[in-house]
């Protein structure tokens, strides 16, 4: 892809307390191809009035199979240089997208029967655009979506993935709250342990990857306690973002 695309905000969502999805649009219908792969990111450009552009990356919330808009869904950091900005661009503003970037995709969708996906917080973006990609596509992936968050309120996209898991049986969800979760919670509780995954998941399976996205310490915590349980390196796929997120 060429350089950075002007974008047009088209809507801001609330996703959860403190996360925001904002909804791109081409400013020129065209300029961009819509043609990624679910769990790519784009560098996401931000230029106030006579301030320096900034520019930080962000994973694809949307699948590509969406061409009417590019999603992002972000966390707003207390004290964050860029998502301050975020924090206060309206709809209509403009910004820049570059990209997308990034081999934190499946690689393999011939080879790949099954995936394991792994996320904590606001670490599941390249998630939600694989699972949306993955249904619309029908392919005929085993997909479990294990996802950590510290209350209901904080599980992204979560109407969503219930109604896409409701619908199509080769997608399950393991959602487990770390802080809190209601007396009729049907989910998991706790941090995501080898005992939560076993009782879900036929590990080792054949043709059985496992993708971790979150955080930094706790994708290196996922990889250990995986390799710990037997799955080998190549079955294991990560990406991190550093600690804030
Ligand atoms: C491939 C990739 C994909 C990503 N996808 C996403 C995504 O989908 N969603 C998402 O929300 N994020 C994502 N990120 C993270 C994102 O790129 C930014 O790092 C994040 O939004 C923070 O940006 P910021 O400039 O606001 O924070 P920064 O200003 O860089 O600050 C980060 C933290 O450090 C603290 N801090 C800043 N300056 C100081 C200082 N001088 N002393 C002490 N503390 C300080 C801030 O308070 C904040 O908590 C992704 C990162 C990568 C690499």
């Amino acid at each position: 892809m060429a350089g950075p695309v002007p974008f047009k905000v088209r809507r801001i969502i609330q996703a959860a307390p403190g996360i925001k999805t904002l909804q791109l649009v081409p400013v020129v219908p065209g300029s961009f191809s819509f043609d990624f792969k679910p769990g790519q990111f784009v560098n996401l450009m931000i230029q106030g009035p006579g301030e320096p552009l900034m520019a930080r990356p962000y994973s694809i919330s949307s699948s590509p199979t969406n061409k009417e808009y590019l999603e992002l869904t972000i966390k707003i950091l207390e004290g964050g240089r860029f998502t301050s900005k975020v924090d206060q661009l309206k709809e209509g503003d403009e910004v820049k997208v570059g990209g997308p970037f990034g081999r934190f995709f499946f690689l393999d969708e011939a080879k790949m029967k099954s995936l394991v996906l792994i996320g904590g917080g606001c670490g599941t973006t390249p998630f939600i655009s694989m699972v949306r990609y993955i249904n619309d596509r029908k392919l005929p992936i085993k997909t479990t979506y294990v996802y950590s968050c510290r209350t209901p309120a904080h599980i992204l996209f979560r109407e969503e993935l219930v109604q896409i898991a409701n619908r199509n049986k080769d997608i399950r969800l393991v959602f487990t709250t770390t802080r809190e979760w209601p007396s009729d919670w049907k989910f998991e509780t706790g941090r995501i342990s080898p005992e939560m995954l076993r009782k879900h998941i036929d590990i080792g399976a054949p043709g059985q990857y496992y993708m971790i996205c979150g955080p930094t310490e706790m994708a290196k915590g996922m990889a250990q306690m995986l390799k710990g349980m037997g799955i080998a390196d190549e079955f294991i796929i990560s990406e991190s973002w550093g600690g804030g997120a």
